[in-house]
């Protein structure tokens, strides 16, 4: 499909995500011809900008992330941008914007389509969703809604808000965006299940010990402070990266590869997702902050974070379901601040098997998400000249000609969006259960911090985490594969 008409709206056309990701992704598309001649956007945000100092941001995005470009091609794309100061709180706001997406649905011949983009603070999308209702801005063609992460901070506000999107939009027009589900390592796990007798025919519990997902990042909250205390890593991390990560490992095979199927497929699954009790939480899943060293600041004495905060900047878990091919395997997970490298992976952990040459080393299926994108399996052979068992790494990697062809998550995703295709976005049933699981974790430790006994351990900067996270295993033979 090429050149599809449109007028886009975005919400917070002056801030980070729309200069550092959608604007490149944006004229990406542009190049590709999927949006051409019959697309205008409006960048909106508080700043009194003018049409033409946003087609200047326009093109210095461009500029910071391409090496070469077509200067007529950065002219002509960035000619299809406008500026509109707004309040989003402001109502009358919504009716000029109203009145200039009309006007450029006209002049460049868009049919009637909207395409709206929240890319703006979280406690903004529910009243940005009411004005888009109250005051009908949407168009007689097609209607879309993309709603950055995250939606909501827990399932009440989430079904507020939910309420709120789904007065002008059905659910097959909202797309919950997570960029995660862009990456080519993540868009790889389905096909890499489904397509591989050898992967396919051991993804059971006979087979699997467990699955280990791992989420690290060297980083501490930098300047983030303030918004990281209203959140934690389990609300910033797991309920929705690592969560979409545990339903594309555990699904059921979809019956097709469509968007219906799959989410059907996923839906499935997280129908049997085990919620855990005060107990479980207690037992099962470690909460912990960086302390500080002499060369870095504890959590507690980073800008704009109370130095009585019990937010966690760490957290691991057991996840498990009833159903699916996997039913019944632990898939523990970890996410952090200030480890010692960055890393996203998933380590896929084999059962040991009996062997005629005694003890082998287990067998493992590890895809690395970031920084690099590979797969390897860990497997066993014979040393030379020598007996015993030695292991090898089998390895899929990229070239780097490849590399370059991959797209970022978000190009790849506006695509998706523009096509109409909501495979990898989140859909609300899934959004639901995710919330379900995040709530009761958070409900249990809110319980043990009014009780005065806030059981949340302090770990060392660049290392792994707290050493209390060894203990969340089912077994004393499973241990953490990356250490
Ligand atoms: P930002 O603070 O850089 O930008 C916010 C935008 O909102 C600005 O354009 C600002 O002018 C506008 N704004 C703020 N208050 C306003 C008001 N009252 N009326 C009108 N406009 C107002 O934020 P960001 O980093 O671009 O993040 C936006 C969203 O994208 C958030 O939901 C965030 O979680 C998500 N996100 C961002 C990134 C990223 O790389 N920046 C990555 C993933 C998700």
């Amino acid at each position: 499909m090429k050149n599809i008409p449109v007028v886009m709206i975005i919400f917070g056309g002056s801030g980070d995500l729309a200069h550092r990701k959608l604007y490149p992704a944006l004229f990406n598309l542009y190049e590709q011809g999927l949006i051409h001649d019959n697309f205008a956007v409006i960048g909106t945000a508080r700043r009194p900008w003018s049409h033409e100092y946003l087609r200047g941001q326009v093109s210095d995005a461009i500029h910071e992330t391409h090496t070469e470009v077509d200067e007529n091609d950065v002219k002509d794309f960035t000619s299809h941008f406008y500026y509109q100061s707004h309040d989003v709180t402001n109502v009358e706001h919504y009716v000029t914007l109203k009145e200039l997406a009309q006007e450029l649905d006209d002049r460049y011949s868009a049919q009637g389509n909207r395409l709206f983009y929240m890319a703006m603070a979280p406690r903004f999308f529910g009243t940005i969703a009411t004005h888009i209702d109250d005051q009908h801005l949407t168009g007689s063609g097609f209607n879309r809604i993309v709603v950055e992460k995250p939606f909501g901070r827990d399932l009440k506000s989430a079904e507020e808000l939910n309420k709120q999107i789904t007065a002008s939009f059905s659910e097959n027009e909202i797309f919950r965006i997570d960029h995660y589900l862009g990456k080519e390592m993540i868009q790889n796990i389905l096909p890499m299940r489904f397509t591989n007798p050898l992967i396919k025919n051991i993804w059971n519990k006979g087979n699997l010990k467990n699955i280990q997902v791992t989420f690290a990042e060297r980083l501490g909250v930098e300047a983030r402070g303030e918004y990281y205390e209203t959140s934690g890593a389990l609300r910033d991390m797991v309920q929705n990266h690592i969560f979409q990560i545990i339903t594309l490992l555990a699904m059921p095979e979809p019956e097709n590869i469509s968007s219906e199927a799959i989410h059907k497929a996923k839906q499935e699954l997280l129908e049997s997702l085990i919620i855990p009790n005060a107990e479980q939480v207690k037992k099962d899943f470690v909460r912990g902050q960086y302390a500080g060293s002499d060369t870095t600041f504890a959590y507690k004495k980073e800008p704009k974070v109370n130095p009585n905060s019990l937010t966690e900047t760490y957290v691991a878990g057991k996840v498990k379901f009833e159903r699916g091919p996997i039913a019944d395997v632990p898939i523990y997970f970890r996410t952090g601040k200030k480890f010692k490298e960055k890393k996203n992976r998933i380590d896929i952990v084999l059962k040991h098997i009996n062997t005629p040459y005694g003890q082998a080393y287990s067998n493992n299926i590890t895809i690395e998400i970031d920084p690099k994108s590979r797969i390897f399996i860990t497997i066993n052979g014979k040393k030379i000249s020598e007996e015993g068992i030695r292991r090898e790494n089998l390895d899929y990697t990229f070239s780097k000609s490849e590399l370059a062809e991959v797209p970022d998550g978000y190009e790849c995703l506006l695509h998706d969006v523009f096509v109409n295709d909501s495979t990898n976005f989140t859909h609300w049933s899934e959004l639901k259960r995710y919330w379900m699981f995040i709530d009761a974790i958070e409900d249990a430790w809110q319980k043990e911090n009014e009780a005065g006994n806030p059981d949340i351990v302090q770990y060392a900067p660049y290392r792994m985490g707290p050493t209390e996270s060894n203990h969340i295993f089912e077994s004393p033979t499973e241990h953490w594969i990356y250490e």
